[in-house]
């Protein structure tokens, strides 16, 4: 036996075994990881919101938020579910102040699923130590955070400007790289073109060089939506457009905010569905305003629904088509395979 022992081979066959095994074991179904557990998308009913905010520090160096006060974002997450919100996701991290407690106590109170996100923001967010660390290190901490944070997602993830400074790139690649290890999807944020001259320092084609960062580092398609797509002021949505072509997901996740109007928006996405794309769209709010609460008299986290979608609805997007939109595609853009 050549100095092996018994034991030694048993445990040999017992590896073969149960590798043989997992191998031919029938592929998990993908799931949406919410803080609360792994859900099943067809299990979820009504809208989903890919990118809004529950708990954040805006700007960034503020002492105190609305969302400070857990309690109220909870009792506003019950209202949207009232509002037919079926899942949400938050798309903070710790360098945009996001408490992963406040997301575990809304959900928890509300009975609202919500989707807690990974990242980096943009380049004024980051922490210090980020702009020396190669790609590896960046993305050594992002998978570390997703499984210890049981994180649904990597977003959302920016850029401050039109061009990408260098540590910015290093993060989209590292984000990329972890979405390889962890399966989880990933959405981004592009500058605003929300003007009609566009914003004279930003290139009018900033978010597909985004995509090309992320697409060379190996990111997959399927799982990315390229976000804030609706700030370019481009009414033939030709930006949109090229994007969807390009197999990423189209994120109009600024609806109701009032860089570009929301009948511009409104333009723009009929023009998307036009050519075909209509399974590329995502829609959110981005919620980041008091006043946007119920309590203040607004529409409530659930203003994309309730607020965009009856104007899409006007210009004579069929119910069914919205529908979709609103409930099938952010769940195919959520639902992965999870490896950690
Ligand atoms: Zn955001």
């Amino acid at each position: 036996m050549d100095g092996m022992t018994r034991r030694t081979v048993l445990a040999l066959l017992g590896a073969g075994l149960s590798s043989a095994a997992a191998t031919a074991q029938p592929p998990r179904r993908p799931v949406i990881r919410t803080l609360g557990g792994d859900l099943d998308p067809a299990a979820i009913r009504g809208t989903v919101l890919f990118h809004e905010h529950l708990s954040m520090r805006f700007p960034l160096d503020a002492t105190s938020h609305y969302t400070d006060d857990v309690a109220l974002m909870a009792e506003e997450a019950r209202a949207a579910v009232t509002d037919g919100l079926g899942l949400i996701v938050d798309g903070g991290h710790p360098d945009m102040h996001r408490s992963l407690a406040a997301l575990q106590r809304i959900t928890k109170e509300s009975g609202l699923p919500v989707v807690a996100s990974g990242g980096f923001y943009m380049q004024r967010s980051y922490p210090p130590e980020l702009d020396g660390q190669s790609v590896d290190a960046i993305a050594n901490t992002l998978v570390a955070d997703a499984t210890r944070d049981r994180l649904g997602a990597f977003g959302e993830i920016g850029q401050q400007g039109g061009v990408l400074t260098p540590t910015e790139t290093k993060v989209l690649q590292a984000v990329a790289n972890a979405q390889r290890r962890t399966g989880l999807p990933i959405f981004t944020h592009n500058p605003y073109l929300g003007t009609r001259q566009g914003a004279a320092d930003i290139p009018r084609d900033a978010a597909l060089r985004q995509l090309d960062v992320l697409e060379a580092a190996g990111a997959v398609p399927a799982q990315l939506a390229i976000g804030h797509i609706c700030c370019h002021h481009d009414p033939n949505a030709e930006i949109a457009i090229a994007l969807a072509r390009r197999g990423v997901f189209v994120g109009f996740d600024r609806v109701t905010l009032a860089i570009v109007p929301d009948a511009d928006k409104v333009v723009a996405v009929m023009a998307l569905v036009e050519a075909g794309q209509a399974d590329r769209l995502l829609l959110s709010s981005d919620f980041a305003s008091a006043r946007s609460l119920k309590k203040n008299g607004g529409a409530g986290l659930a203003q994309t629904a309730t607020v965009f979608g009856p104007m899409l609805l006007k210009a004579g997007l069929p119910r069914a088509t919205l529908t979709r939109i609103l409930t099938e595609n952010p769940k195919r853009f959520l639902a992965c395979t999870p490896r950690v």
